[in-house]
C-alpha cells in the first residue's frame, strides 16, 4: 500500500474498523478517510457513488457492516440480509468505479456450513447447510466475498476477502441482549461486580465452543493481506484461541473481579457447536496474532469500565 494515497476506511467507528484506522495511524499512513453513518449512509446507491467519485480513495477496508450477535441475528434477519447486501454491493461497485486500487472485504466465520470438518479451511465453503441462527447475515457475507470474485474475474479489480473468527475490544457493541457472547458477558460480570451481585445468568449449556481474536490482532492481519495477498480465494483470519463458552465466562468473572455464582439460561440457543478456522493460509504467509485472550479480555474490560459503563 502506498501510504500518501487517501484510504477509507468503510465502518470506522465499529469494532473492526475502529482497529484498523488504528493500525493505519500506526503505520504512518497520511490520508485515512472516514465518514459517520450520518454523513454517508452505504445502503444509498446513489450517495456512496457520489462520495466516490468526488473523495477517489485509492485502497478501501470495507469493515462497514450490520452486526449483532446471536439474538440480534434471530430477531432482525431482514435488517441483517438488506443493509448488508446494500452496503457492500454499492461500495464494492462504486469502489471497482472509480478506479480503486485494492479493497478488502470483511466477512465471518459464520459463512461456513454448520457442520464443516474443524478446523475450518477456506474450500469449505458452500459445501452445507449453513447455521440457522444467522442464516441471513451469512449469506449476505456470502454475496459480498462472491462479489469480491466476481469483479476480480470480469474487470481485474484487486478485492480480496478476508474472514476473521469472533472478534472483540474496544468500540465494540456492548448491548445487553443483542451483541455477541465477549461484550456481552463483559458488561454483565462488571456491572455484577460494581453491584455485588450474587449470580450472573449466561445463556446457552456453556459447551459452545468459540475461538475469540482481539480486533488489534484482526487490524494487523487485514493489513498484512492488504500488503501481501491478492487472491481470488477467501482467507481465514483466527487466532487458535478456542475457548468452551463456560471457561469463558468463567475467565471474565476473573477478569471482571465478579465473586459470585454462574446460573445458565438453556432457554438461549447455543448456535452452532464449533467454528474454529483453520488459518494456516495466512500463517504459511508469514503472520501471526498476538494478543493472548487473557490479556486482551482484561484490555476490553478496562475498556469497557472507561467507556460504556
Ligand atoms: P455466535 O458465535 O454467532 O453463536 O454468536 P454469539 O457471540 O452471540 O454467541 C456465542 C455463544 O455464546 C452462543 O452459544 C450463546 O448462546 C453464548 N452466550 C452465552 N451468554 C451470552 C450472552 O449473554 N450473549 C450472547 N450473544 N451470547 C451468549
Amino acid at each position: 500500500m502506498d501510504l500518501e494515497l487517501p484510504i477509507y476506511v468503510a465502518g470506522h467507528r465499529g469494532l473492526a474498523g475502529s482497529a484498523i484506522v488504528r493500525r493505519l495511524q500506526r503505520a504512518g499512513a497520511r490520508d485515512i478517510v472516514v465518514r459517520s453513518s450520518a454523513e454517508l449512509d452505504l445502503r444509498d446507491q446513489d450517495a456512496t457513488d457520489a462520495f466516490f467519485r468526488t473523495v477517489r480513495p485509492a485502497y478501501v477496508f470495507l469493515a462497514a457492516a450490520k452486526v449483532g450477535g446471536i439474538l440480534a441475528n434471530a430477531t432482525y434477519p431482514a435488517d441483517f440480509i438488506r443493509d448488508n447486501l446494500a452496503i457492500q454491493t454499492n461500495v464494492i461497485h462504486s469502489a471497482w468505479k472509480h478506479g480503486v486500487r485494492k479493497l478488502l472485504f470483511l466477512g465471518s466465520s459464520c459463512i461456513y456450513p454448520r457442520d464443516c470438518p474443524q478446523p475450518i479451511k477456506e474450500e469449505y465453503l458452500l459445501t452445507g447447510p449453513l447455521e440457522p441462527t444467522n442464516e441471513a447475515y451469512a449469506i449476505a457475507k456470502i454475496a459480498g466475498l462472491a462479489m469480491c470474485q466476481a469483479y476480480r474475474r470480469q474487470h481485474g479489480f484487486d478485492a480480496i476477502s478476508a474472514m476473521p473468527t469472533n472478534l472483540y475490544g474496544p468500540n465494540d457493541n456492548f448491548h445487553p441482549e443483542h451483541s455477541h457472547v465477549l461484550p456481552a458477558l463483559i458488561r454483565r460480570f462488571v456491572e455484577a461486580a460494581d453491584t455485588q451481585a450474587g449470580v450472573v445468568t449466561v445463556w446457552g449449556s456453556g459447551k459452545p465452543l468459540r475461538e475469540f481474536m482481539h480486533a488489534d490482532d484482526m487490524a494487523d492481519a487485514s493489513y498484512f493481506l492488504m500488503n501481501h495477498y491478492s487472491d481470488v480465494a477467501p482467507i481465514n483470519i483466527g487466532s487458535n484461541d478456542e475457548v468452551s463458552i463456560a471457561d469463558l465466562a468463567k475467565t471474565v468473572a476473573q477478569g471482571a473481579g465478579f465473586k459470585g455464582q454462574l446460573a445458565w439460561d438453556t432457554t438461549k440457543p447455543d448456535g452452532t457447536p464449533r467454528k474454529r478456522l483453520d488459518s494456516s493460509r495466512l500463517l504459511d504467509l508469514g503472520w501471526k496474532p498476538v494478543v493472548p485472550l487473557r490479556e486482551g479480555i482484561d484490555d476490553a474490560v478496562a475498556w469497557f469500565r472507561q467507556h460504556a459503563a
